[in-house]
């Protein structure tokens, strides 16, 4: 955080409510990231915690009973929990992923039982990735077939964070085979749901601590009080839903960045070359000012496009721009800050490895950095 908090104009609120992350996330998750790194799993209890501190209700509006915090807080919290560990991060914020989906275009039953459900600890994902679309999204296979009363649904979503932990997953299926991108329509499935299993935990390169694995339905029976908005409309919902996501999205790997510039100037500082210390050496300064110029921008853009968020105007390509752009920063930056700790960075004693596993995941989910540059591209030139 720089002098002024993550922004000029941070009110106290947000400030307290930092204060507050950090204090948890020095007191409960430093001390077991990197056993929770190893083992691969997320952290149960701490998610519990995060509801103890009243956090569960971060994203559910008022008026369903929740903090109803804008998108310039969120954005702070995210930052704040990336710099103690960005899969924590991933997995205790996925756990309300799918209510942004509901809360779009649901009805007030559906958005109503969705906030119950989060403001309960219980987890709701999303789920639009399968084994043979990733991001040509138009050839999803999962299908639901109308029946009478409802819908059943066929299919195998992959790489879904928290398919374990959740209870529920909104889930992109397709409803007319005949109309590509309007013949695709959105379900809540319940865990529960006979049918519905969940595959094997997929074991990453990096944000360890954060849940993946398939979610699988083989003729499960969805009522259709469970569509979620217009029949026909899920493909559009669900790139509606993206966007909406990416100030707060990239908060995480502009954290992580932050980390790794803190980690480096700290490290430079200390470690000696003849005399001094390397932090006396232009080629470290650089470094170090090319990261700080780099985490800089990446959050004024975040920001900007927070604000826009909560003023109620959509963010457009600025959210792609965001996206692309703040990955990239963010692995460019803990790239450099390794460089700085010479051989040291490459250890796994030291944090900064880590960080570089865990930060290559931003450019690759919720969209590549491809199809972001295609969005843009095609958006400007159209
Ligand atoms: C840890 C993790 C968590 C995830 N969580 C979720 C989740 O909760 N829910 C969910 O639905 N999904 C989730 N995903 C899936 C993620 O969104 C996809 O992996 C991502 O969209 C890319 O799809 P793909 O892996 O099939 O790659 P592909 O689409 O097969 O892409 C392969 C390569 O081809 C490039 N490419 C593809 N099309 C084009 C094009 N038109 N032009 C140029 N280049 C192109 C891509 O950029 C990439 O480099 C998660 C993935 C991971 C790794």
């Amino acid at each position: 955080m720089n002098q002024y908090g993550y922004y000029l104009g941070m009110s106290q609120d947000q400030k307290d409510i930092v204060a507050m992350v950090r204090e948890f996330a020095e007191r409960e998750l430093d001390p077991i990231v990197r056993e929770y790194d190893e083992k691969s799993e997320f952290p149960i209890p701490l998610h519990e915690k995060w509801g103890e501190m009243g956090l569960f209700g971060q994203d559910v509006p008022v008026e369903y009973g929740g903090l109803g915090l804008d998108a310039v807080t969120r954005y702070c919290i995210s930052e704040e929990l990336a710099k103690h560990d960005a899969g924590f991060l991933i997995s205790n914020s996925c756990y309300a992923f799918g209510l942004s989906a509901i809360l779009a275009d649901g009805t007030d039953a559906q958005k109503r039982a969705a906030c119950d459900r989060i403001l309960r600890g219980e987890g709701i994902s999303m789920a639009i990735t399968e084994p043979q679309s990733g991001s040509d999204v138009g050839s999803t296979r999962t299908s639901a077939v109308k029946v009478d009363g409802g819908y059943i649904l066929n299919g195998t979503k992959c790489f879904i964070t928290n398919a374990t932990l959740c209870s529920a997953c909104v889930i992109l299926a397709v409803t007319d085979p005949d109309a590509g991108y309007h013949g695709m329509s959105l379900f809540l499935v319940e865990k529960t749901d006979s049918g519905v299993s969940v595959g094997k935990h997929e074991d990453k390169m990096g944000m360890r601590l954060s849940d993946t694995a398939d979610f699988i339905m083989e003729n499960v029976f969805v009522p259709e009080d469970r569509l979620i908005g217009v029949l026909g409309d899920g493909f559009a919902q669900s790139m509606k839903f993206l966007a909406g996501k990416r100030p707060i999205s990239v908060a995480g790997a502009i954290g992580v960045a932050q980390h790794a510039l803190d980690l480096a100037i700290e490290y430079a500082k200390q470690r000696k070359f003849k005399d001094g210390p390397i932090a006396k050496l232009q080629g470290i300064q650089f470094m170090i000012a090319d990261m700080e110029m780099r985490v800089q921008a990446a959050r004024a853009m975040a920001i900007y496009g927070a604000q826009m968020t909560d003023a109620g105007i959509p963010i457009g390509t600025l959210g792609n721009c965001l996206k692309a752009f703040g990955s990239e920063m963010c692995y460019d930056v803990v790239n450099m800050a390794l460089q700085i700790y010479g051989g040291y960075g490459y250890s796994r004693e030291y944090p900064i490895e880590k960080l570089l596993r865990d930060v290559r995941l931003y450019s690759i989910f919720e969209g590549t950095n491809q199809i972001q540059r295609q969005i843009i591209g095609k958006t400007l030139l159209s």
